[in-house]
């Protein structure tokens, strides 16, 4: 466990939250802070916007956005270059959605023109040609995910999605989890996120770390332990965060059990 004294703080930054904060996945950025601070570590958390030199960070949150902005906030953040070098240092970055498909080699704009991404995970987004998957997402975490500090699976994960975009997980990384309710990465394969090393993307919004402490804490365990280490943390007292998340499971659950009875009655009908 750990709270131990570190000579400077735990630095956390919002990545262009003027670009990517459509969806409320700044609140990341936010739960991750209170986590670490009320453990007694001293944190800075850090709304780095863009048109200005990203700051140097443990962790990056990048969130989701329209298909524009995703596409300025990628290009600015190959420019800038910070971020990559960053995370070639073992610096955290975890992204959400737009957050995560400009993670990968490529992705998507709104007139289906492709777009370089970060090259930080080899996942590749193309343009999906259903709908755009809206609602609440549930996923099991890939027995090949990340293990939490003892070794032990994370408990699934609950948010809900938005997105037009498929994406595809290569040989260089791995899935986060799998689905068990939404529509994830869409590739056909049931596949949710990816990840690989200390960097992590998923379509859950929510924001997805406030529904997922197990998942919160470990990102900052990561963050606060050297390259390749994962640290584990006192525990907390979730007892608000367990009930937001059981509440979110319980809606999915009721409506799959509604869906069935639907069914069931349209064959009788
Ligand atoms: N513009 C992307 C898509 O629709 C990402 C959307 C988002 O971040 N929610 O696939």
């Amino acid at each position: 466990m750990t709270t131990a004294a570190r000579s400077s703080p735990l630095t956390i930054a919002v990545v262009y939250p003027d670009l990517l904060g459509t969806y409320g996945d700044g609140g990341n950025g936010l739960v991750l802070a209170r986590r670490a601070s009320w453990r007694g570590i001293d944190t800075d958390l850090i709304q780095a916007s863009s048109g200005r030199p990203l700051p140097t960070a443990d962790l990056y949150c990048i969130g989701g956005g329209e298909d524009g902005p995703q596409v300025r906030a990628a290009a600015a953040l190959r420019e800038d270059g910070t971020l990559v070098g960053a995370a070639d240092r073992g610096a955290v970055v975890f992204g959400v959605c737009a957050g995560f498909q400009l993670l990968g080699g490529s992705f998507p704009d709104s007139e289906d023109r492709s777009h370089q991404g970060l090259g930080l995970l080899d996942v590749r987004t193309r343009k999906g040609t259903g709908t755009r998957a809206v609602g609440e997402l549930v996923a099991t975490v890939a027995s090949d995910g990340p293990r939490s500090p003892d070794g032990g699976s994370l408990p699934r994960l609950t948010g809900f999605e938005n997105h037009g975009g498929v994406t595809s997980v290569g040989a260089g990384a791995r899935v986060l989890s799998h689905v068990v309710e939404g529509v994830g990465n869409g590739a056909g394969d049931g596949g949710e996120g990816a990840w690989s090393g200390r960097v992590v993307g998923t379509y859950l919004h929510g924001p997805v770390l406030a529904r997922n402490t197990a998942l919160a804490d470990l990102l900052l365990g990561w963050a606060l332990s050297g390259p390749g280490g994962r640290e584990s943390l006192e525990p907390l007292d979730d007892t608000e965060e367990l009930a937001l998340r059981a509440e979110r499971l319980a809606v999915v659950h009721e409506s799959g059990r509604r869906d069935v009875v639907r069914r069931l009655l349209r064959r009788r009908g």
